[in-house]
């Protein structure tokens, strides 16, 4: 099972699953928020592109979205497997990774009541240097503001506010929320509960996947 995919709400957890089981199995991660994030970082067209739509809380076009995790899983590191981490977030993405003949294991959806996202989102912090996340009263690093990893500072990303945050999660019910339905039709669904300790969650996660 190494060619994963997680689903679910801004929020809920997914980004900071995928890592850790990223470093337990082996496999790469593959975030599209941070490839975007990398290419804004970078000054690229698509980066400026990007910015437009993600600071707003809309998606990014799914034409760009597309080219760049195909260009990814084409990567040496991939060859073994991988979890998409924020991709796809449409049915058009998800159909076009199907196009692609890229066969997928298994769909984790990783379930939150929206009434807790909001908290989880506004409180978190991002790491500069290796991308790593806190949470400010839920997952706090040890010194203020640096990561416990490589010791870069944290920061808080632009579309991490309660207004940003409005549009991010209707854009997951409208566009994300449907791809539930088109992965338990070919069932590869999973859902797990996103509520609890990083541990407990993890844990609920390999269960789901093994
Ligand atoms: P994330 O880091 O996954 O929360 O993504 C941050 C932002 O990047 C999203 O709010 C979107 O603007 C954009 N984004 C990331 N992944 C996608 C995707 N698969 N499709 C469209 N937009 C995306």
């Amino acid at each position: 099972m190494s060619r994963l995919v997680m689903l679910g709400p801004p929020g809920a957890g997914k980004g900071t699953q995928a890592k850790r089981l990223s470093a337990s199995m082996g496999i790469p991660q593959v975030s599209t928020g941070d490839m975007l994030r990398a290419a804004k970082k970078a000054g690229t067209e698509m980066g400026k592109r990007a910015e437009k739509y993600m600071s707003a809380g809309e998606l990014v076009p799914d034409e760009v979205v597309v080219g760049i995790v195909k260009d990814r899983l084409t990567d040496a590191d991939c060859a073994g497997g991988f979890i998409l981490d924020g991709f796809p977030r449409t049915v058009p993405q998800a159909q076009a990774l199907d196009d692609a003949g890229v066969k997928l294991d298994v769909v984790v959806n990783v379930n939150v009541a929206s009434e807790l996202l909001v908290e989880r989102v506004t409180g978190r912090l991002s790491c500069g240097g290796c991308g790593a996340m806190y949470h400010k009263r839920y997952n706090a690093p040890a010194v203020a503001d640096v990561c416990d990893s490589c010791g870069s500072e944290l920061y808080v990303r632009r579309d991490d506010t309660e207004e940003v945050f409005g549009s991010r999660l209707a854009a997951y019910e409208k566009m994300t929320a449907p791809l539930a339905s088109f992965y338990a039709d070919k069932g590869l669904l999973k859902e797990i509960d996103g509520v609890g300790s990083l541990d407990e969650v993890q844990a609920r996660l390999v269960k789901a996947i093994s």
